[in-house]
């Protein structure tokens, strides 16, 4: 070897400079989440030899910690059984108009267009999914139905323009254990089809030769090892919610929220290996927030109130898009004030982590125990409550179903950002990416041998205020595998 890089840096190396290669493979997979999962499986199946190495000593990742909810539409077997009658079109407008000026429409419009073909990859894997629905307003199923609505579909403003369905496909596991189930499938899948796997390796630079990648240097058993990649490298490393350096450089908001989730090989390191090679990053502000307030589904009757004393959304989307809304408010409280009778028990129960900011057994009462003017919560109140009465919500269209005027005994939760309630948050911008995962430049050009998927790319989600439970997952499943399939379509080197 002739250059000793940093030891912290991720630049790449050049291949004339190394004097001995410790292995050669077509296709070399960094990470073994849902997206390294399903890039080594398809770059198999299209006849490549494939390695993945992990920091970690086994596979899963956040994938593992998750509850794999898997965002697909466009008429999967499931939707069809359970009678709905979702399109393409209806999943791709959705899509667009959830992630707005940020959306992808190249990206989104290949999700949706594979999304059913999608979900057959994965029952092929083995991925079982029940043929029912779990009908509740809920964030997971508690049961093992296999489909539920996961996003703000039902709700103003997407469902004045595009006809809803439930897109939120949960595994046939009861309660929260999708994760591990939808991790140990594709693993044996992987492991099946003779993918390799190094635990314990942490990657550390690409290594090229005259702007194309064309292996990866890692450390395992203290030691840096050079390994050859014939066709790609592909980086699905997660993202960057651990690194705390990153987030206050990129998405400084998110730290607002008090709850980073996912595992603590989300340092970043993807992006930051790409980033050395002349990638370029996009959408790296934004992240997956959230204020998980129901269930109980009743909390969901109640209003939230901010510094002003007014409000500011339809109560009745999801909890992810209430989250974006709350870090967006004026600073000052945040409330979510509720009837008792919605509410249940304040003296036992607390939801969110979050304190018990007022109750009253009348309006007054509670008025004067919140530190938000008086006169305009009053206002709020009654105005809620008139039009809630007639079943309507002219200011933000929360539906009939969830209309009805709050009556006292109150009491209010304190859901203001950094006083405990729980919000939590991981990272959605990362590599800019063609929909093969090939990674771009600035100038947006491909950077040959190199493709990004996962988190460790900024995929379908984009936006916290469009989010929808089982995109992240979803994406970085269907990413890795349109990385996979690109790397093991490329010419051998
Ligand atoms: C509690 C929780 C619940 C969630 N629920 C859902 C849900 O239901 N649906 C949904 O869509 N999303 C959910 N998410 C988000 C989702 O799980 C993740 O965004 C997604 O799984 C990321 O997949 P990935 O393949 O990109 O990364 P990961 O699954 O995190 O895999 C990345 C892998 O890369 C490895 N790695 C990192 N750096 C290196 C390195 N330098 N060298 C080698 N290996 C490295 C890590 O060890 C890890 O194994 C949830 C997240 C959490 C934490």
């Amino acid at each position: 070897m002739k250059t000793e890089p940093h030891p912290h840096s991720h630049s790449p190396i050049t291949a004339a400079d190394i004097a001995q290669w410790h292995g050669r493979y077509d296709v070399i997979v960094v990470g073994f989440g849902a997206a390294g999962a399903c890039a080594a499986i398809a770059a198999a199946d299209a006849g490549c030899s494939v390695l993945i190495c992990d920091i970690a000593s086994g596979s899963g990742g956040s994938t593992a910690l998750s509850s794999a909810e898997l965002y697909l539409g466009a008429g999967t077997r499931v939707q069809k059984a359970c009678g709905y009658n979702d399109s393409v079109e209806a999943m791709y407008d959705y899509l667009m108009l959830s992630n707005g000026p940020q959306a992808d429409p190249a990206k989104i419009r290949a999700y949706c267009e594979g999304s059913a073909d999608h979900f057959d990859w994965l029952v092929d894997l083995g991925v079982p999914f029940n043929d029912s629905e779990f009908k509740a307003r809920a964030i997971v199923a508690t049961t093992d139905d296999g489909l539920l609505y996961t996003g703000s579909e039902k709700a103003w403003p997407y469902v004045e323009s595009i006809a809803p369905a439930p897109r939120g496909h949960n595994l046939a596991i009861k309660g929260d254990h999708g994760g591990p189930l939808f991790m140990k499938i594709l693993t044996a899948a992987a492991l099946q089809r003779g993918v390799e796997v190094h635990f314990e390796t942490r990657a550390l630079r690409l290594i090229e030769d005259s702007g194309e990648v064309v292996g990866l240097v890692v450390r395992s058993d203290m030691q840096e090892r050079y390994l050859r990649s014939n066709q790609g490298v592909i980086l699905s490393a997660g993202g960057f919610v651990m690194n705390r350096e990153m987030l206050a450089e990129y998405a400084p908001d998110l730290m607002r929220c008090n709850l980073p989730i996912g595992n603590t090989g989300d340092t970043g390191s993807g992006i930051l290996i790409g980033q050395s090679m002349g990638a370029a990053v996009t959408n790296m502000h934004e992240g997956f927030v959230s204020l998980p307030f129901y269930p109980p589904s009743s909390l969901t009757f109640g209003i939230f109130i901010n510094a002003h004393g007014k409000r500011f959304i339809n109560e009745d989307c999801y909890h992810g898009r209430v989250g974006a809304h709350v870090l967006q408010q004026p600073s000052g409280p945040v409330y979510l004030v509720l009837s008792v009778e919605d509410y249940g028990k304040y003296e036992t129960h607390s939801y969110l982590g979050a304190a018990v900011a007022a109750t009253g057994e009348t309006l007054d009462e509670l008025l004067a125990e919140l530190d938000v003017p008086e006169n305009q919560l009053r206002q709020t109140i009654e105005c809620y409550n008139s039009h809630a009465e007639q079943l309507a919500d002219p200011e933000f269209h929360k539906s009939g179903e969830w209309l009805k005027p709050l009556t006292a005994p109150f009491v209010a939760l304190d859901c203001t950002p950094g006083r405990g309630v729980n919000m939590p948050y991981f990272t959605l911008g990362g590599l800019d990416t063609r929909v093969s995962g090939e990674v771009l430049t600035e100038a947006g050009e491909i950077i040959p041998g190199l493709y990004a998927a996962g988190r460790t790319a900024c995929g379908v989600p984009r936006r916290a205020d469009g989010y929808a439970s089982g995109i992240s997952v979803g994406d970085a499943s269907f990413s890795g595998r349109m990385a996979g399939a690109a790397a093991g379509a490329r010419e051998k080197r």
